[in-house]
Order: C-alpha cells, then structure tokens, then sequence
C-alpha cells in the first residue's frame, strides 16, 4: 500500500512496510537517549544492520530527546541510519508536540548536510513512547510541510507505517493537510 504527495518539489510517499528494507540514502531509528535499540524499530533496524551498527552506535553516549545522532547502515541497504530521539507522550503537556517537530526537523536537517537526496522515516514516538498516533500524525507531516522548503538536497522523503492502521491513519493526515 503506497500513497504519494508532493511537498515543495519533494515527493512524499507514504507506505507500509519494514524500514529496515528501505533503499533510501538513510533511515531513521526511533531511538532512545542511549541508543540502546532495545525494542521496537530500533531493535529491528539493530538485527538487521549487524554488529558493527552497535559497536558505532556504542561510541555516541547521549542523544538529547527532540534531536539526533547519525551512524552508519552496517549491513542495511540504507548507506546512514540517522537515530531520532522522540518524546515519550506525558499527556500533552510535557513539550510533546515542540520536541516531536524538533526531531523531525534535525533529522531532515543532518540528511541534508551529508547532500543525501532521499530518507526514510518510521511513526516516531507513536510505539513504546505512547504518542497518540493521530496527534503524531499530524505534527509529522505538518512539520515535513513547513521544512521542506529550506531543503536543498533532499528530493524523496518516505514515512514507512508498520501496521495498516498506522497506514490509515497517516494517509487520512496527509489528503487533509497536504492536498
Ligand atoms: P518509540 O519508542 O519512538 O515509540 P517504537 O519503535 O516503539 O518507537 O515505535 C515507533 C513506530 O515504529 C511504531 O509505529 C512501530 O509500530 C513501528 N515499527 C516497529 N518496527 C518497525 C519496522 N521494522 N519498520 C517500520 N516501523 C516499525
């Protein structure tokens, strides 16, 4: 299941599916402070990029919630994971949806430095984190809209959704705040 959209001269695809079979010049982790890829996408991603992914992601100590760290694929087909630290939903009251926006924005940010012409995303925060998934799904897109402008690089953005819910869900997020 696909969906696509243009955004200011980038193409957006939606899609279900398994990040960590993206082709995309990089991926990003839903990652932890620590970047511990304990469960979830990241434990996901971790299995399938091999050893040396962990012995890099090792030497990064501390990744501040609302920012990210890049990394080597290792064995993805992805060349650079780029690890996104998300919030953990507190309520909405905590900073939620501003440190959302923030790790979105970096993440494109650090791909575009590295002069990567596409990236994928999974429904950061939206898993252990507790983030309401259509609250999520809003300020994902609602950011990728805003940010995409200042992208100089960058020509294909895919936000990977696991599950056909998720799917659903971004999709009816998207024709709203995109078309
Ligand atoms: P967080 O801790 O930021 O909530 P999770 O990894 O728990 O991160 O969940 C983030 C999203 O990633 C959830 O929607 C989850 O279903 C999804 N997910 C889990 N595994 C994969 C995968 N292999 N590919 C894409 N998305 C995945």
């Amino acid at each position: 299941m696909e969906y696509k959209v243009y955004v200011n001269n980038i193409t957006l695809l939606l899609k279900q599916g398994d990040i960590t079979k993206e082709t995309t010049d990089a991926i990003v982790n839903a990652a932890n402070e620590q970047l511990y890829h304990l469960g979830g996408v990241a434990a996901a991603i971790a299995q399938a990029a091999g050893e040396q992914f962990w012995i890099e992601s090792n030497t990064i100590k501390h990744v501040p919630t609302g920012s990210s760290a890049v990394t080597t694929g290792g064995n993805l087909p992805a060349k650079y994971v780029i690890h996104g630290v998300g919030p953990i939903w507190k309520g909405g009251n905590e900073k939620e949806e501003e440190l959302l926006t923030s790790v979105i924005q970096d993440c494109l940010i650090k791909a575009d430095t590295l002069q990567l012409i596409s990236i994928a995303f999974p429904a950061i925060s939206t898993g252990i984190y507790g983030y309401p998934l259509d609250l999520a799904a809003k300020t994902i897109i609602n950011t990728i809209k805003q940010y995409t402008i200042k992208l100089q690089h960058i020509k294909h953005i895919h936000l990977v959704l696991f599950s056909t819910k998720d799917f659903n869900e971004f999709v009816s997020n998207a024709k709203s705040l995109l078309e």
